[in-house]
């Protein structure tokens, strides 16, 4: 019987395809049966994704630098025995073969027998070995899941409860054709990698996950939030046809890649897009963007279980500026706290949001800032490289890293490693605090981003990445409105460079807006980047200019509203 879904669309388009249930790889495993002719099959797969994992280990303990701690290759091993008791490499083939079911939810099963025999241990060491057990588990489960993954056919539409930005990483190499989501706020970090796979996407569909079956035929409409589950014949036909206009709507917008981007009247703007991954530069040169805005390396350090060394970010970073070959690489310093998080970190804090994140990490954690500044530092040599600094609120956090670069340089220079010397510095604008004390920023800044994404999250104090209160999530508040063009006016009153990084600068809806405000730079995801331009080229800013001037007098959110219709009229 077919069914219609509503969410919030993130990322439009319209996919036809197979659904294809993901879960999170530990909380969430899907069961399913397995015909009896398939168990030798599944029994194999699971055989295969436990040597897999037991290579993958190998390989680690292996590579493990000679002069690191005894504890890592002891931990390896530890792994390693575990992986190798028939508890784990065995009990789960007796019950894919008694059971009938998927391997995954086999090894979930012993799983969780195996924990409850640990907590009967007395010997206190023995018992905290329960989490050594649930890693090697989960390992195996990554396994399980990308064998899946990759055995799927291509053009399927991943349909998942909820997922960390970094499980959403992790489905980036696959081939499918949507993404949707039960929860999710429209500019969670989820979301915006979600975002970031080029497909049509939704969330906050709250009962996708329960609803669908695997192999269900779906229509995803992205553009409106829309999913339509096993529809009939004629509605089908139709969507085809909307996909086609769509494709064909795509392919037209490719003619203005390398047009200048200009306004009616005059005015060049910047436009550059967000990456999270080198492997992201492709889309951004198809995209034909002057620059990269936003790089957010704390996505190197996602689901992994050590912290990439020195030499091993120098290599990232630097791929990324050779690969833009002299246009501006802006690599934002690590933002992990609030939904990103490293492995196996203790997430100890009620309000992540409002604790231990981004450059207040950094600070706690000067070794790692230390590590990190060398390393982008190393590969400013390589092109045009600035540095942003994120979540900055107050002048002793900007006093703080700045001093840390500073020793960072010296250390280089020490070391006589090249790098740029008159490397600029950025600060995002994200906390209102930033906002409304922007002169004790800007005096020690070379350039300001504005990550309208937390800016909206701290002035609204609403949850981004909560689904439950996503309709108040509003970039048109007054409060919102105010302080985004007080940030542009300022800056550009002071000749400080700006732009605006958060979703609103890749939202079409709001290019006019944003221009009116005064803003000349523009950071986005890729795929919006050519209908951002396309809207540019189409404007002028003479004519803008004073709608957008009462849109900052009223506080009225319909006249606000009808403004903006005025404006994109
Ligand atoms: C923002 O907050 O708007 C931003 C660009 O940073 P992130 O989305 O990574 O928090
Ligand atoms: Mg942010």
């Amino acid at each position: 019987m077919s069914f219609m879904l509503q969410g919030t669309g993130v990322s439009g388009g319209i996919a036809i395809g197979r659904a294809h249930l993901i879960s999170h790889a530990h909380l969430d495993v899907s069961h399913y049966t397995v015909p009896q002719k398939m168990i030798p099959a599944e029994i194999a797969r699971f055989e295969s994704a436990v040597a897999a994992t037991r290579e993958e280990l190998e390989e680690l303990r292996d590579s493990i630098p000679h002069d690191s701690p005894a504890e890592f290759g002891a931990f390896l091993d530890l792994h390693l025995m575990i992986l190798a008791d028939s508890t784990l490499s065995d009990a789960p083939r007796k019950i894919i073969e008694s059971q009938h079911c998927n391997a995954e939810w086999a090894l979930k099963q012993q799983m969780t027998y195996l924990l409850a025999q640990f907590d009967k241990i007395e010997d206190s060491y023995l018992r905290e070995r329960k989490a050594d057990v649930v890693q090697v588990v989960e390992r195996v489960l990554k396994t399980l899941l990308g064998q899946r993954q990759q055995g799927k056919e291509q053009g399927s539409i991943l349909v998942a409860h909820d997922l960390s930005p970094a499980d959403v990483l992790l489905l980036k190499e696959l081939q499918c054709s949507a993404f949707i989501t039960d929860l999710g706020g429209t500019t969670s970090h989820t979301t915006i990698v979600a975002r970031s796979l080029n497909i049509p996407s939704i969330v906050a569909l709250h009962n996708a996950r329960r609803l669908i079956r695997d192999n269900d035929l779906l229509i995803i409409d992205g553009t409106r939030g829309a999913v339509i589950v096993d529809p009939d014949k004629s509605v089908l036909a139709e969507y085809k046809l909307l996909q086609d206009q769509w494709e064909l709507g795509k392919q037209k917008l490719k003619r203005i890649k390398s047009s200048r981007s200009t306004t009616l009247d005059g005015t060049h703007i910047h436009l550059h897009a967000n990456i999270e991954l080198p492997q992201d530069i492709k889309q951004v040169k198809e995209s034909g963007a002057s620059g990269i805005g936003l790089f957010r390396s704390e996505f190197l350090f996602l689901n992994r279980d050590e912290l990439p060394g020195e030499d091993e970010q120098f290599e990232f970073y630097r791929e990324v500026v050779q690969e833009m070959k002299g246009l501006p690489v802006t690599i934002r310093t690590l933002d992990l706290g609030a939904d990103k998080h490293l492995r196996g970190a203790a997430r100890m804090s009620a309000n992540p949001a409002l604790g231990l994140r981004a450059i207040r990490l950094c600070l706690a954690e000067p070794q790692v800032f230390r590590t990190q500044l060398r390393a982008i530092l190393r590969a400013s040599h390589y092109g045009k490289l600035r540095i942003l600094i994120p979540m900055l609120s107050s002048a002793s956090e900007l006093n703080q890293t700045i001093l840390l670069l500073e020793q960072a340089k010296q250390s280089l220079d020490a070391d006589n490693i090249p790098y740029d010397g008159a490397v600029e510095v950025g600060g995002m604008v994200e906390v209102p605090a930033a906002a409304l004390a922007l002169p004790m920023f800007m005096q020690k800044l070379d350039f300001l981003s504005i990550g309208t994404n937390d800016l909206i999250q701290y002035t609204l104090a609403i949850d981004r990445a909560d689904d439950s209160v996503s309709h108040l999530y509003d970039p048109l508040h007054p409060a919102v409105l105010h302080l985004v063009s007080h940030v542009i006016r300022s800056a550009n009153q002071a000749g400080v460079p700006v732009a605006v990084c958060g979703e609103m600068a890749g939202d079409v809806e709001l290019t006019r807006m944003l221009l009116g405000f005064g803003l000349r730079e523009f950071s986005m995801h890729p795929s919006n980047l050519l209908t951002v331009k396309q809207q540019v080229i189409k404007s002028n800013i003479s004519e803008i200019a004073p709608i957008t001037q009462k849109m900052l007098k009223t506080d009225e959110p319909e006249k606000i509203r009808g403004l903006l219709n005025r404006l994109n009229a």
